[in-house]
């Protein structure tokens, strides 16, 4: 069970104390208490775990300084969406919101190969109006011979020419603890211009390990990537580990699952879960056309596959795409063949909007409805 608090109610107030002394002597509870503090107003939350089918859910929403009691009936405890719960959807990061009612889009390099290709990239999101970009920096790699990222000696370029271009949140793949480390050090040398939203790929969205560790900060946002071959419940569960740690502050990505069946798509593009996952849980939800279609092949009407399913995926109503772009595809040192063209960009924007408002409409038109 959750105790929702009102939000005018201190640490130091004595209903809070009152409070917490009456969870004390209930047999078999035990209570933590989780603070979110987000830039309008501060919201506390306690979590009874234990045997909380003993509780009465009214007796609980009439004790001192309790706002709501919501009884948790899915296994997302934290990020679940349960019966009752208007909890917000929503944070905000480096003065970017995201949330399940938001769309950022993150157009930027699979991998930073030069810093000429990062100022081209940052230049260009910037000039269409963007604040966002994904920028690879530690790459796992199907070979151990290819190449596996620049790793921390890009990130000094990296970061000036983000604060240069107004760039605020930077999608970043990290695979182990220690690049955890070399991001906050680098954002701390170069005085901190700009924001990383930390990336768990598709292959480490079960390595409960990193899961813990970058859960258990929570200066950085997390994009988690859904597993490629397992269910969605599973990577869900995943999500629940980044939070259950301390970090709620997870976007959930969908990338694809690996199977020919999807041929001849890299990966069977999975956005008909978008919608799922906002029902499932609170987190906003982001595609990654790039990564599920995996190539530059266009329909017959000439639009390309990559943006025919980011349309799909944003008619949905998914709030976040990560997709790659670069300079000169050819020259790019990983995924060049699923790289859109800079040149496509303001296009790529436009066809997103048009996907957008035809959701936003839909949505309009489903309230009309009663
Ligand atoms: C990526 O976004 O660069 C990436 C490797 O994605 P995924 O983990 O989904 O394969
Ligand atoms: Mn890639």
């Amino acid at each position: 069970m959750i105790l929702i608090l009102d939000s005018k109610i201190g640490e130091q107030s004595p209903e809070y104390k009152q409070l917490l002394g009456h969870l004390a002597t209930l047999p078999g509870i035990q209570s933590r208490v989780h603070v979110e503090r987000g830039s309008e107003q501060t919201l506390t939350e306690i979590y009874l775990i234990g045997n909380t089918k003993a509780l009465d859910l009214d007796d609980m929403q009439n004790l001192p300084g309790v706002e709501r009691a919501v009884r948790v009936s899915e296994e997302y405890r934290i990020l679940g969406r349960h019966k009752d719960d208007q909890r917000p959807t929503h944070f905000e990061y480096n003065g970017v919101r995201f949330g399940q009612d938001t769309l950022n889009v993150f157009a930027g390099l699979c991998a930073v190969d030069n810093r000429e290709h990062v100022e081209i990239m940052m230049k260009a999101v910037h000039d269409c109006g963007q604040v966002c970009t994904r920028m690879g920096a530690y790459k796992p790699r199907t070979s151990p011979y290819a190449f596996q990222g620049h790793g921390k000696l890009c990130l000094p370029y990296v970061f000036e020419l983000a604060g240069k271009y107004g760039i605020k949140v930077i999608a970043m793949e990290i695979t182990h603890e220690s690049h955890l480390n070399e991001i906050r050090e680098a954002l701390h040398q170069a005085g901190n211009p700009t924001g990383v939203m930390l990336q768990i790929g598709t292959r480490n969205t079960q390595n409960f390990e990193l899961l813990k560790i970058v859960g258990r900060q929570t200066e950085m946002p997390i994009l988690l990537k859904r597993g490629f071959g397992i269910t969605l419940d599973e990577s869900l569960n995943a999500a629940e580990y980044l939070a259950s740690e301390g970090n709620r502050n997870v976007v959930f990505g969908l990338r694809g699952m690996k199977t020919n069946m999807g041929d001849p798509h890299r990966n069977f593009v999975d956005f008909s879960h978008v919608p799922v996952v906002k029902r499932l849980t609170r987190m906003p939800v982001c595609i990654d056309p790039s990564h599920s279609v995996g190539s530059r092949a266009a329909a017959p009407d000439g639009i390309l596959d990559m943006m025919h399913v980011t349309a799909q995926g944003v008619i949905a109503g998914a709030n976040m795409v990560l997709v790659d772009f670069h300079p000169a595809p050819p020259k790019a040192l990983v995924d060049g063949p699923q790289a859109m063209l800079l040149k496509e960009l303001p296009y790529f924007l436009d066809d997103v909007q048009i996907a957008r408002e035809a959701y936003l409409k839909r949505v309009a038109h489903r309230k009309g409805q009663g």
